[in-house]
């Protein structure tokens, strides 16, 4: 019998699916960071075997629609021993549907090794985004990052002459200390390796953060908005001219390097989230699995779905998702779209928009908007303004 969400979801509708596996292991806590994750390494072990009893309990659904991408996504998924990575791509190969096109690993610097490398070559990943974030000390000092600019450097030589065609860094700005100067240049270091893909976040300090703590202290201030938008605004210029296309608020790639898997989020296709905290989604229902690793493991143990919460998405909802993901993709909303979710409502909106496009935020292509990079900083505000205006139209 299947359980209430995937009775729920339209299956019929499925063509391929996305596989996110969520590894939650890190050896430490960066000072910004409050996603889910374990340093307990002594439950590696444990996890593995719960993620393929977990894949078991999927296995009707992952054999009936092919596995398009995959994506190990963390915590730091690079701190699994390659024993257990074995068994995990051993489980994934016995599903008649793997055939993915694009497999990625989630991996910091200081996992990084030729060895480690040719490993994930040979097992099928095709793709290996690695968690630089900066290369200037004074910054990963700030950010709690555990590796230093010299690991971080070897990491990207190893990579460079690994045989990965596809790869991808991630770099923050907006860090405390950080001057605009700082991101071009590691961009530019990135660019001499020729990187094909890049991801680059604005930091956000959230609550329970080391960096929120130091933040009400007052151990530093918090970088004023002009340099915050200056550096976004260098990276682009910078990786314009290097031939890169952006393609989402934070992703940038050369021609065929975007990210597939990313693009299904993006396109609101169907993925299915393994490991703790991992959220699915599938035409209309999305769930999320328990955040505790103990919970995870011995709900699995007693041949339970960690599944913590589920929901059946509403009007309200989809429209909603589709300004958080495409919206904020190169593809923009075209009228015609806006118009389809929101009846005849949408010219309310359209007054919204243009005038976003006479503040520069807006680009208006063969009846699609387009955020534009000045948008793109302010694209949450943008979003939150359409949605309290759609809500308080539909509800007149
Ligand atoms: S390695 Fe990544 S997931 Fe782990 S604490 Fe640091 S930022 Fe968070």
């Amino acid at each position: 019998m299947l359980p209430p969400w995937l009775e729920k979801a339209s299956l019929g509708s499925i063509e391929t699916l996305g596989l996110y596996i969520h590894v939650p292991f890190c050896r430490r806590a960066c000072h910004y960071c409050d996603f889910y994750f374990t340093p307990r390494a002594s439950f590696m072990e444990a996890y593995t075997e719960a993620l393929l009893c977990e894949i078991d309990h999927y296995a009707v659904l992952l054999e009936a629609f092919p596995i398009e991408t995959v994506f190990f996504g963390g915590g730091t998924p690079s701190w699994l021993p390659l024993p257990l990575w074995d068994k995990i791509f051993r489980r994934l190969e016995q599903l008649p549907t793997y055939t993915p096109k694009e497999v990625t690993i989630e991996a910091n610097p200081e996992d990084i090794t030729p060895e480690s490398l040719s490993f994930w070559l040979r097992r099928g990943v095709t793709r290996l985004s690695v968690g630089i974030q900066s290369f200037y000390p004074q910054v990963l000092h700030t950010l709690g990052r555990f590796h230093d600019p010299e690991i971080a450097r070897r990491a990207i030589n190893y990579l460079y002459k690994s045989g990965f065609t596809t790869w991808s860094a991630d770099l923050i700005f907006g860090v405390p200390g950080q001057r605009s100067e700082h991101v071009v240049s590691d961009i530019e270091f990135l660019l001499s390796y020729n990187i094909p893909h890049l991801s680059a976040y604005g930091l956000t300090i959230e609550e329970k953060t080391v960096l929120y703590k130091k933040l009400r202290l007052g151990r530093f201030a918090p970088v004023e908005e002009e340099t915050y938008a200056q550096s976004y605004l260098s990276i682009h210029e910078v990786l314009g001219k290097a031939g890169f296309t952006w393609y989402e608020i934070s992703n940038w790639a050369r021609p065929g390097h975007e990210s597939q898997h990313n693009w299904r989020y993006w396109q609101r296709k169907p993925y299915i989230g393994l490991g703790p905290s991992a959220h699915s989604y599938l035409p209309e229902v999305r769930w999320a699995n328990t955040r505790s690793i103990k919970t995870y493991l011995s709900q699995l143990e007693s041949g339970i779905y960690p599944v913590a919460y589920w929901e059946a998405l509403s009007l309200d909802d989809l429209r909603m998702e589709l300004w958080i993901t495409q919206f904020r993709t190169k593809l923009g909303l075209s009228s015609m779209q806006i118009r389809q979710h929101i009846g005849e409502k949408a010219d309310y909106v359209f007054g919204l928009l243009d005038s976003a496009v006479q503040r520069g935020w807006l680009k208006r292509i063969n009846d699609t908007y387009h955020l534009t990079p000045q948008g793109a900083l302010l694209s949450d505000r943008l979003i939150l303004e359409v949605e309290s205006h759609l809500e308080k139209v539909i509800s007149a």
